[in-house]
């Protein structure tokens, strides 16, 4: 895997806290911070970790649905982040998204036919004709019926939103699509019918995924490369099986007990580390695990850890490489789950 797609170097995303009558800045929300971050053509690449990681900005930051704060991406061998004008609008169209909530992402008051034909019209594409044409192929693409095109989002159940949801996101033939949460709103008997689709999809079309899921069972049945993150920044990337073998970082071990075991319940993260997620507007000093980590040292709280390790595992952590997990990590397949 050589053909990079997406690469970004030092990517923040920072959001402003204002106060006061003149509405001063008083501070920011480092939300994505410092994020170098590759993404190989035809891979599936997912971003994990709990709620107010960073994960969803980073998504939205890399298609600039976000403007980030610093830091640059390059997109199929170009500047995406400084695009403009024409050449913004040819990448827009090979970058798309897929939205966690399949009943919020469409437009009620548009029939289906009118959702997925929307690209088409944003970007000055084929004649009336021709779009409903490929409507009716994007529909049956993604498993639903041509006959379905008149009808409105109410009229489907929330598996169907999210393949009408699916048909509009490929309808421009992208190269690279964003899906962030796609299944967390979805019945877990729905859940593996879409990540069917999807992988289907990806075949067929050699579509590129960058995956976000708090859900590491979903995660592991989807992709190929994992990045753990952590109040904003990666702490651990490799191979799905890889990580799953032999996780390094503290955080990503915590991360593997907290998966249900088949006829165990979910360990809470809480019982498995102490403390809260801290704040991003004032994260800690050093490695901003050090709070909860079950290994902290002196160095950890001064000092930040660089990501290291070898090309294909690295992680951010003071601690030695080849420490023995202290953790007993549940690696049991979760495919089974699904
Ligand atoms: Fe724990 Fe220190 Fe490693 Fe951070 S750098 S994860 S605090 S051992």
């Amino acid at each position: 895997m050589s053909d990079i797609i997406l690469e970004t170097k030092g990517l923040k995303k920072h959001f402003p806290i204002k106060k006061g009558f003149f509405l001063r800045e008083v501070g920011s929300v480092k939300a994505v911070d410092d994020i170098d971050l590759t993404v190989y053509r035809g891979e599936t690449l997912g971003l994990v970790g709990e709620s107010g990681c960073g994960k969803s900005t980073l998504g939205r930051a890399l298609i600039r649905l976000y403007e980030p704060t610093a830091g640059t991406i390059q997109f199929d061998g170009a500047d995406f982040l400084h695009a403009k004008g024409e050449t913004l609008r040819k990448s827009r169209k090979d970058l798309q998204m897929i939205f966690q909530d399949p009943y919020a992402s469409l437009d009620p008051r548009m029939t289906v036919g009118q959702i997925i034909e929307q690209p088409f019209h944003i970007h000055n594409m084929l004649n009336q004709t021709e779009r409903r044409q490929r409507v009716k192929q994007l529909l049956e693409l993604v498993g639903l019926k041509a006959s379905h095109v008149n009808r409105y989002p109410h009229e489907f159940s929330g598996g169907q939103r999210q393949r009408i949801s699916i048909a509009r996101a490929i309808a421009l033939d992208p190269k690279l699509i964003i899906c962030d949460e796609p299944v967390s709103a979805l019945d877990v008997s729905i859940q593996a019918q879409i990540l069917n689709l999807l992988k289907d999809l990806q075949a067929r079309l050699k579509l590129t995924y960058v995956f976000i899921s708090h859900d590491l069972s979903v995660i592991e049945h989807v992709c190929d490369r994992i990045a753990v993150m952590y109040l904003g920044r990666i702490v651990e990337i490799t191979s799905r099986d890889e990580l799953f073998k032999n996780p390094q970082h503290p955080y990503t071990q915590a991360l593997m007990q907290s998966i249900p075991a088949i006829g165990l319940g979910k360990k809470k993260m809480s019982k498995i580390l102490t403390g809260e997620i801290p704040s991003p507007i004032n994260p800690p000093s050093g490695c901003t695990f050090h709070p909860r980590c079950p290994y902290k040292m002196d160095i950890c709280v001064n000092t930040t850890p660089a990501l290291r390790g070898t090309p294909d595992h690295l992680r951010s952590c003071h601690l030695d490489s080849n420490m023995e997990s202290k953790f007993k990590t549940n690696t049991t397949t979760q495919k089974e789950l699904l």
